[in-house]
């Protein structure tokens, strides 16, 4: 991949969108507005830095058929579909999930998914070898549905992973969301908190 530059550290931010994270939304996450000051914190922290982000963004037709497991949510170009302000930077783009589809050279590249798993979108490795980091740092939601799922994908492919255990939430923040943090550690992901990442050292 030319132009691939080696990095520190790339973000990723796991569907940070309205309808996971504002009561109003669709899918509602509680608790999960209670993210939006750390998520703003991440991404200035990421914009004075220049550090490269890749989201992932629920991007679903009107009869998707995850709508059979989950209510409908982030029907492409809704309002709920968006991403929750502050967490967009300027010259974001977002890459469609289609096999051979431009990998844009962005500060933010926005990968859109019809799944939980985004690994089982026809693009992400493509992104990834955009965007090569010694780590990925990895917050959003929802931390044992589609958070578990990227942190195990990366690490099925021997990246290093960071996991802000502050900047993530969980349906069920007692049992399954415990569970998937100690499976992401027991998969060899490292856990770290936003005053940690983002105070300069
Ligand atoms: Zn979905």
């Amino acid at each position: 991949m030319h132009g691939a530059v080696l990095t520190d550290l790339v973000l990723v931010d796991i569907d940070t969108q309205n309808d996971f994270l504002l009561p109003v939304g669709a899918l509602y996450v509680p608790g999960a507005e209670k993210l939006i000051p750390a998520l703003e914190r991440i991404y200035d922290w990421a914009r004075s830095n220049g550090i490269p982000v890749i989201s992932t963004a629920d991007a679903h037709s009107e009869r998707d058929p995850e709508f059979a497991s989950w209510p409908p949510h982030c029907i492409a170009g809704t309002l709920g579909q968006a991403k929750v302000p502050g967490t967009l930077m300027t010259g974001a783009i977002a890459v469609p999930n289609r096999a051979g589809a431009a990998i844009p050279d962005a500060p933010q590249i926005i990968v859109e998914k019809q799944t939980v798993d985004v690994f089982q979108t026809a693009t992400i490795r493509d992104v990834l070898a955009a965007r090569p980091a010694q780590r990925y740092v990895v917050f959003g939601v929802v931390t044992e549905i589609c958070v578990v799922h990227a942190v195990r994908g990366l690490r099925a492919l021997g990246k290093n992973v960071e996991v802000i255990t502050d900047a993530i939430a969980s349906l069920d923040n007692a049992v399954a969301g415990r569970r998937a943090i100690d499976e992401m550690v027991a998969a060899g992901a490292r856990l770290t908190a936003v005053q940690k990442l983002c105070t300069p050292h």
